[in-house]
């Protein structure tokens, strides 16, 4: 039992995707700043060396655009990105970012050999996806995997492959969403992280629900069409910083800042969680919830007014606007 225990806790810190609803997170932001975002752009094939290994049996290099959202939207959303198909090989620039932002959380990462210290955490994908900061210590690749992407976008750039140029900044985007993700930076508090390491594995369970679920609340807030968070989107300002580490650094700020006050809430709202909460959950706590909404939304105007000064400044250095 104490074996299982332990093999669910280690899985569960990588299972973790970060934000749900990527992709309506970009194409809300995309679509708000981007002067080019309705420009159109040809589907090219892929022609890249990399640096990476992926996961070849589920690396998507296809174009899906027209395909995807309707597999992968769950029937519970009432708002969501629209998904047209191609015409004559062309898909629009804010399609290519909104679609493609999805997809590094679709088994690109999974079942690689990364790091020495994935055998301690179970998945490769967390190891991509994650940057944990543990009293002085860091650990995973999230922010070098929002690097990588900007330079392998620059390149395509540069290549005049305007397509792929897109579609490797849509993944860039997908890495600094999960930076902003208070639990993409943490486990938990640090009390609850050591617990959970030294003495009380059931602790460790515990905390990757409260993860799961914060995941699913802002998939809740906006395939739900609130209002309020839509808006702490849309109309973010762009925030610009001095360079790509500043920009790092801020992003993640966010997410730690911001883990104590979330923790505190599900532990009160949700004492003794033993599942993943979803939309119909929160739907029924929506007075209790109040205060996480508040703090989400805050979350999303800061990242967005980041992520809007970053897309301005990169686009305008490779050409596009
Ligand atoms: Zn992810």
């Amino acid at each position: 039992m104490k074996r299982f225990v332990v093999l669910v806790w280690l899985f569960s810190l990588t299972v973790a995707f970060a934000w749900s609803a990527h992709e309506t997170l970009t194409y809300l932001i995309v679509k708000s700043t981007l002067p080019n975002a309705d420009d159109l752009v040809e589907i090219t094939p892929y022609s890249y060396n990399e640096k990476r290994i992926y996961n070849i049996e589920r690396l998507i290099l296809d174009d899906v655009c027209g395909r995807f959202m309707v597999n992968f939207i769950p029937s519970w959303a009432k708002f969501y990105p629209p998904d047209p198909a191609p015409i004559n090989n062309k898909v629009p620039v804010w399609q290519v970012l909104t679609v493609y932002s999805v997809e590094p959380d679709l088994g690109m990462d999974e079942g690689l050999n990364l790091s020495p210290l994935q055998s301690i955490i179970g998945n490769s994908q967390g190891v991509r996806h994650m940057k944990y900061k543990l009293l002085f210590f860091d650990f995973f690749e999230g922010s070098e995997s929002f690097l990588y992407f900007v330079e392998m976008s620059k390149q395509a750039f540069q290549r005049n492959d305007r397509y792929w140029g897109y579609r490797f900044l849509a993944r860039a985007i997908h890495h600094l969403e999960d930076l902003s993700m208070p639990y993409h930076n943490a486990p938990g508090r640090l009390g609850d992280v050591l617990e959970s390491l030294l003495w009380n594995r059931e602790k460790g369970m515990e905390l990757a629900y409260r993860h799961f679920s914060y995941d699913e609340y802002l998939a809740y807030l906006l395939y739900l069409e609130d209002q309020e968070a839509i808006n702490s989107i849309v109309e973010a300002q762009p925030k610009r910083v001095k360079n790509m580490r500043e920009l790092i650094q801020r992003v993640r700020l966010l997410g730690l800042r911001n883990l104590e006050d979330v923790d505190e809430i599900f532990v009160r709202v949700y004492p003794n969680l033993d599942r993943s909460l979803s939309w119909n959950d929160f739907e029924a706590s929506a007075k209790q919830l109040e205060e996480l909404k508040r703090i989400t939304n805050h979350i999303m105007k800061d990242f967005s007014a980041y992520l809007k000064g970053f897309l301005l400044d990169f686009l305008t250095q490779v050409g596009e606007i």
